[in-house]
């Protein structure tokens, strides 16, 4: 029989994190202070993050040591499996061979549980006693609450408004592991007082819920604030899934040549690819990259790189991104995970070190794609890992007219239990399928910061 599905024992569960820092041919640009612009240093992160993760944020080290208390934590569900999806690669006639690597084994049910844990863990460490988050989708507030539910900290969500309307049982979760959950923009912080009103029926967007759970978190000594993605932790964090899939590739006796991922802000893709990015830059392997993004928030494709808030209100460091504007407020596109202004910095810089491509698609090219997926795999992805499959399988029916022989591999990084309204969406042909306007574009980029650099 055709092996399916490629599995580690836990004593494989990989024992460092990678940083792809320290193989990059340039390091990339320091974050700046947003009141002096000059270069930000431990100390200036100190009230929002716990000491060790500020470490993790600026270290050049190539490898960091996964403490045992996480990898313990991490053995609920990694090492997570490989799989090779034959029925979809026969469904499409191809000779490409698919792969996919499936977080949506983990609690929350997505690749976030590979942050939340050791973020809660190095706050418990330090005595924290409580940690404040965004959330979009729902699946970083709920695999924070896991987190913190297991290092006895306390959690508390903003949840954008789009997103907690249209997605309400991931409140019950993050209730279920004990967070407290509101939606954004609240009247509970000045920032979103602030929104609501200007605005007063705003649909959120993560830029203001950042703001709100940072402004809580800077007010109070024993909390500190958590982010799901974009910072160089988190993508640190994230290598996990890249250094299994190595290992599992291996197993199969394939080496790729194409991995594609989706992204928002940037995590799950960097986590699958850099460990591979890193036997590139070595020489032992030549596989491409290509990120994946939606029409709705085209921040790789039609943002601008340059120093930008991570959040509305201006209160995060300035970081150099690809930025589609820090008050930019997106249209409610199913793909929750996916909306971020920004885009990870170090990935940015990636990007623009001509390492990795990307590529924008409309949402329902990337349902087509899902429900492909679904009725040939039997696993239904969560609408942001579509954008990933609507991509492989392009690249795959190319295959099929070419005969290339391809390796693919892709990031499963969700399953969509959560949002089957979205799905229903697509069946009764609701979904809206404008690219964002380039005048709301142009429009958010007249307010980035200027600096005199
Ligand atoms: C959060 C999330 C994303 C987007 O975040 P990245 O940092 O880009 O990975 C994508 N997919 C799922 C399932 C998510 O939960």
């Amino acid at each position: 029989m055709p092996q399916s599905k490629y599995l580690l024992d836990e004593s494989q569960l990989p024992t460092h994190w990678y940083n792809v820092v320290a193989d990059l041919p340039t390091p990339p640009p320091p974050p700046l202070h947003p009141g002096t612009h000059e270069p930000i240093g431990p100390e200036d992160l100190a009230p929002l993050f716990a000491m060790g993760l500020i470490e993790q944020e600026v270290t050049a080290e190539r490898y960091v040591e996964i403490p045992e208390e996480v990898r313990d934590v991490y053995r609920l569900w990694r090492p997570s499996p490989l799989h090779r999806a034959r029925r979809l690669e026969q469904a499409l006639g191809t000779p490409a061979r698919i792969y996919y690597k499936y977080e949506g084994v983990s609690p929350a049910g997505s690749h976030k549980p590979n942050t939340s844990v050791p973020q809660a863990y190095y706050n418990a460490a330090e005595g924290i006693r409580r940690l404040t988050t965004e959330t979009g989708a729902g699946q970083w507030g709920s695999a924070l609450a896991f987190a913190c539910a297991l290092f006895d900290l306390e959690c508390e969500v903003w949840q954008v408004r789009a997103s907690y309307d249209q997605k309400p049982y991931r409140k019950s979760m993050i209730e279920v592991f004990g967070g407290t959950i509101h939606a954004s923009p609240s009247e509970l912080t000045e920032a979103g007082r602030k929104i609501l009103a200007d605005v007063p029926d705003s649909p959120g967007s993560l830029g203001i819920a950042i703001s709100e759970a940072v402004e809580v978190a800077a007010g109070d000594e024993t909390t500190r604030y958590a982010l799901g993605s974009v910072l160089n932790h988190v993508l640190l964090h994230q290598t996990v899934i890249g250094e299994e899939a190595l290992l599992q590739l291996a197993m199969a006796g394939d080496t790729p040549d194409l991995i594609v991922g989706c992204t928002g802000g940037g995590s799950n893709f960097a986590g699958l690819a850099f460990p591979f990015l890193r036997e590139k830059l070595a020489g032992r392997m030549g596989p491409e990259f290509l990120a994946v993004e939606p029409e709705a928030c085209p921040t790789l494709t039609r943002g601008v790189y340059a120093y930008d808030y991570g959040d509305t209100a201006g209160l995060t460091p300035l970081v150099k991104m690809h930025t589609l504007g820090h008050d930019f407020v997106p249209d409610p596109i199913h793909a929750g995970g996916l909306r971020y202004h920004g885009m990870s910095p170090l990935l940015s810089h990636v990007y623009e070190s001509g390492l990795i491509s990307a590529e924008a698609r409309n949402q329902r090219s990337c349902f087509d794609a899902g429900v492909m997926f679904a009725r040939t795999e039997g696993i239904v992805p969560a609408p942001e890992p579509t954008h990933a499959l609507a991509s492989a399988i392009e690249e795959a029916t190319r295959c099929r007219e070419t005969g290339e022989e391809k390796v693919i591999l892709t990031a499963l990084c969700g399953h969509a239990h959560f949002d089957m309204g979205a799905y229903d969406r697509y069946f009764a042909d609701e979904l809206d399928d404008r690219p964002y306007p380039q005048e709301q574009i142009d429009d958010a980029l007249t307010r980035l910061p200027q600096l005199d650099l």
